[in-house]
Formats: C-alpha cells, sequence, structure tokens
C-alpha cells in the first residue's frame, strides 16, 4: 500500500483513554457524572462566559439556541446555504421556514446581501421584523463561522441590532477562532451573539465522539436551556415535570473524551496554525488556484484548509479531481451541497444566491488533522498540483 493521507482525523495523544477508563470505573458513563460538569467549565473558562451547556451533538446545541430564542411554527429563520445542512434542520424541528443566504469570500454569510434582504423584503413593525412575502415573523439568524473563519459579526451584530433579531452563531466549526481587531477584539466565535453552539463530532477540532456545547448571551437562557436538555426534570426524586423536555444532555463517557481534549486544544490550534502557514508557502505560486485566506483581523483555528481552484486554468469537474486524488493517497472533499438546493428546502426562499454556487465549484478541502507532519503536506501539494495538471491536459 503506498502513502495516504486523510483528509481529517481525531487526535487522542493525551489523558483521553485515562478518563474514560475513570469514568467506566466509577459506573458513571450516561448523563450525569463529574467530567461533564468540568468540560463545561473548562469551556467556560477558555471562552471567558460564565456557562456553558454540554449537549449530545451540536445538533442539539442548535435546536435548543433555536428554542431559546422563541422560534415557533410559522416564524423564519434567515440561514446560510453554505453550510453543513445541520445548522439548517433545527429550524425545521421547530416548524419553522429557513430563508437562505449568500456567502462572501469568507465562505460566511455575506451581510450585505443579509441587510438588503431585511431592507426590500421585509417590513419592520412595532414588534419586530415581518417577511412582505407571506407575513411570517423573522425571528432569528443562524451565522456558521464556515470551516474555522469568523464571520464579518460588527455587521452582521448592527444589522440584527437594527431589527430586532436573535443570533445564534453555529461556532461548531470555529472552536477557538477570535478575533483580533475591531469591536469584538479578545472575543471567541460564539461567545459575540445571543447564542453559541460547538459540535464535537469525530472531525472537529476537539472530539468526545459525539457532542456539542451551547453558551448563551443571557445567563437565564442557558440555565433554560440545560433543563430542557434534561427532559426538563424539576424533582430528581419525585419526577415532576412542568414542560416538555429533551433528552439532549451529553454523557459522562463523552465528558470524559472532552475533558482530556480541551486540555489539548490550544496545542492542537497551534498544530492547525502552523501546517496552514506550510501550505500557503508551498502553494504561494501556484498557479492551479490559493489558498483561502482567513478574515483580516482575527486568529482563526484553522480548522479546515480550502483551496479554491481558478476555473480558467482548471477545468476539471471537481468529483473527478477528488476521485483521482483519492488514488494518489490524498483524501479531500468539496464543500457542500448547497442547503437551498437539497430536497426538503427547494421550495424555501433563497435570496440572491451567486456566490455560494460559484465557490462550490471551485472549493476542494485538503487533509488537515492535526497530526500532520511537514512531509505529508509536501507529500499533498505534490499530488495536487500532479493531479490538476494531469485533468488539465485531458
Ligand atoms: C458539525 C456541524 C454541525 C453539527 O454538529 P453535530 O455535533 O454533528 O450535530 C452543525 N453545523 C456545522 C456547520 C457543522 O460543521
Amino acid at each position: 500500500m503506498g502513502k495516504f493521507v486523510p483528509l481529517s482525523i481525531p487526535n487522542f495523544e493525551g489523558n483521553e483513554e485515562k478518563y474514560v477508563l475513570d469514568a467506566v470505573h466509577q459506573g458513571w458513563v450516561s448523563t450525569g457524572g463529574a467530567y461533564i460538569t468540568q468540560l463545561e467549565e473548562k469551556m467556560a473558562e477558555f471562552l471567558n462566559v460564565p456557562m456553558t451547556v454540554a449537549c449530545q451533538s451540536g445538533t442539539a446545541a442548535l435546536h435548543l439556541a433555536l428554542m431559546e430564542c422563541g422560534v415557533q411554527p410559522g416564524d423564519c429563520v434567515i440561514v446560510p446555504t453554505v453550510t453543513f445542512i445541520a445548522a439548517v434542520n433545527p429550524v425545521k424541528y421547530q416548524f419553522a421556514s429557513p430563508v437562505f443566504m449568500d456567502c462572501d469570500d469568507s465562505l460566511c454569510m455575506d451581510p450585505e446581501k443579509l441587510r438588503l434582504f431585511c431592507e426590500t423584503e421585509c417590513e419592520k413593525k412595532a414588534d419586530g421584523l415581518y417577511r412582505k412575502a407571506d407575513g411570517s415573523k423573522v425571528k432569528a439568524i443562524v451565522v456558521v463561522h464556515v470551516f474555522g473563519n469568523l464571520a464579518d459579526m460588527e455587521r452582521i451584530m448592527q444589522i440584527a441590532d437594527q431589527y430586532g433579531l436573535k443570533v445564534i452563531e453555529d461556532a461548531t466549526e470555529a472552536l477557538g477562532s477570535k478575533f483580533t481587531e475591531g469591536k469584538y477584539a479578545g472575543q471567541y466565535a460564539g461567545t459575540i451573539g445571543d447564542f453559541g453552539a460547538y459540535s464535537f463530532n469525530g472531525n472537529k477540532i476537539i472530539t468526545t465522539g459525539g457532542g456539542g456545547a451551547l453558551t448563551a448571551k443571557d445567563l437565564n437562557a442557558a440555565k433554560h436551556a440545560k433543563y430542557i436538555s434534561t427532559q426538563a426534570k424539576d424533582d430528581v426524586h419525585y419526577y415532576i415535570h412542568n414542560e416538555v423536555g429533551y433528552n439532549y444532555r451529553m454523557t459522562n463517557l463523552q465528558g470524559a473524551l472532552g475533558v482530556a481534549q480541551m486540555e489539548e486544544l490550544p496545542e492542537f490550534i497551534e498544530r492547525k496554525q502552523k501546517n496552514y502557514s506550510v501550505y500557503r508557502e508551498l502553494l504561494q505560486d501556484s498557479k492551479t488556484g490559493y489558498l483561502l485566506p482567513f478574515r483580516e483581523g482575527t486568529e482563526s483555528n484553522k480548522w479546515f484548509y480550502s483551496y479554491v481552484l481558478d476555473r480558467n486554468v482548471v477545468k476539471a469537474e471537481l468529483r473527478d479531481i477528488i476521485t483521482e486524488l483519492e488514488k494518489e493517497g490524498v483524501q479531500t472533499r468539496a464543500i457542500w451541497g448547497l442547503i437551498h438546493e437539497q430536497k426538503p428546502y427547494v421550495d424555501c426562499t433563497a435570496f440572491q444566491i451567486k456566490k455560494a454556487k460559484e465557490y462550490s465549484r471551485r472549493v476542494i478541502n485538503l487533509p488537515c488533522s492535526t497530526n500532520l507532519k511537514e512531509e505529508d503536506i509536501v507529500f499533498v501539494v505534490q499530488v495536487l498540483q500532479r493531479v490538476l495538471e494531469k485533468l488539465s491536459q485531458a
């Protein structure tokens, strides 16, 4: 077998085995146990927020956030089309409708189009913003920090303020990304809007197998989210419930993995950043495309490395490029299928989607695991250029 470099694999170099075995030996494996609270505290400390709520998945965290925003059947929620679908599905869980927005050159939501939509397609009334098309109330915006790149939060927050919209940050890919300049200097992804959701799925910068977390600007909202994530249990001895709850709490086994991973997070971020620099160096004079930069005035966790193809040079289909790279030992992937084109969402409003379509033809994501060696990156870049050259001649 030749060399094979996977796209993104987890890294368990620390106390993972020790803590998970400890949880097993203690018998605390389910939705109670000290590792869950320890993870919540570690995250709160890292993010510099009063409280985080550990969940079974990032999707669960996003669903809790929408419920805490008061999103109800018939409401409208503004979402990006460039995202993993989990940022959008919880809107449907609430029987609300998504409206899809385009991306800017960071692949995150375009604030200019967001403003235009609110201004031209909606009407501001005393009690909030309403869509002209169907009279539905626009409640919230879900902003995804795509691949660890921070969205233009200054402008998005300003628009949300102006129109009275809640902001949910999908920071599932951006744990550790922060602003270094401007109004939000020093603040992390997920701590700027009303809610921030994180994911610890296997491909994220840290993992608990499956898992996630939620943070909220309003401490009472965070506390209430935690309450409904644990079946809204008001009395632990007599099982009294005053609301409909969910089984969304993280398990202690996941928590044990998470505590170990949190210990390594700063190191993981450093490696992601360093490996990105190695790629950038090797690709700086590339004739087939460029490495997508991260937003200025931020320090990103650099979770994913997006190579943007020059379509005047590379004519081959993405599918063929990805297949050929895989054959040559380099695993890559495209962005995502745009969500407004997915079957459950084809009837929803999509507002002036243009850049998203272009980028979805142009981006391939390169291997980015935290255990990549410099020689792996050299190999990836050599294979990439060879395959692109070959397919361009064909
Ligand atoms: C991973 C991810 C999620 C969902 O997280 P899960 O933990 O898999 O439920 C949501 N949004 C985006 C953008 C993601 O990448």
